[in-house]
């Protein structure tokens, strides 16, 4: 599971997050969801390790991520990101792109891994190709092959289908929700959009200015949601 527990972050004087709490059962999917600019990516940022907390704790099963006197460093944590614009290398293969977590194996088990991570997304065909002769739907599944490659115990998605035209998003959300049911590695998800929340995950938190307003099932949220504003945003998918 992951462990989110009363997390603050300022830049300079600006506070981004203002004591964060939440929870991602084992194996479950969380959707983050909430407006532009509220600080979903710092979280996740945080929980990957590319930033550090001003206060709170995060934890991972039994470990200590960070938190008071404990820093576990990004490399160790076992938290794979897929960012917003995927940050592939264009100069690397496909399968040089998904072997890049994998620098401290062995070269026999970096190949089983990256083969069974292509695999996994169905693009075994394209090792060889520069991701710049990819659609936009396929280099968004290498950008997951190379997160699941390390075989991390988090998950975290940013914004995944941002760069999709509509339609494809429609389609690939559909497939990455069959993948991270297949998978079973605890997964955030960051989104602004309601909808696709609703799709991905079992749990929603929603955010607003740097604090969780509502967390629980879509359906809950839906029906009741905590008030006027998360009503009102929420209502906007329809
Ligand atoms: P979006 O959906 O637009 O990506 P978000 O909810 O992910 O938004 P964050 O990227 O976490 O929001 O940013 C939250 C706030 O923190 C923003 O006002 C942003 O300008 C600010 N911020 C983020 N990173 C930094 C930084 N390194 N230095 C200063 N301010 C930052």
């Amino acid at each position: 599971d992951l462990r989110v527990t009363d997390v603050t972050k300022a830049f300079g004087e600006v506070p981004v997050l203002r004591g964060v709490s939440l929870m991602v059962g084992a194996g479950g999917t969380l959707a983050l969801l909430g407006p532009s600019g509220c600080g979903k990516t710092t979280l996740l940022r945080i929980v990957a390790g590319l930033e550090d907390p001003d206060g709170g704790t995060v934890a991972a099963g039994d470990r200590v991520l960070v938190g008071p006197g404990d820093r576990i460093p990004p490399e160790r944590r076992r938290v794979g990101m897929v960012f917003q614009d995927w940050a592939l290398f264009p100069h690397l293969t496909v399968a040089d792109n998904v072997a890049y977590g994998l620098r401290r194996l062995g070269k026999e088990k970096i190949g089983t891994r990256v083969r069974d991570a292509l695999e996994m997304v169905g693009l075994s065909a394209l090792a060889d190709r520069a991701p710049g002769t990819l659609s936009g739907g396929q280099q968004q599944r290498i950008a997951l092959a190379r997160a699941i490659a390390p075989q991390p115990s988090v998950l975290l998605l940013d914004e995944p289908f941002s760069n999709l035209d509509a339609a494809l998003r429609v389609r690939v959300r559909t497939e990455v929700h069959q993948l991270l049911a297949d998978l079973g590695i605890t997964t955030v998800v960051v989104t602004h959009d309601q909808e696709e929340a609703f799709v991905l995950a079992e749990n929603v938190a929603v955010i607003r200015d740097g604090q969780i307003v509502q967390q629980g099932p879509p359906t809950t949220i839906y029906a009741r949601p905590a008030d006027r504003w998360v009503a009102e945003f929420v209502g906007d998918a329809n």
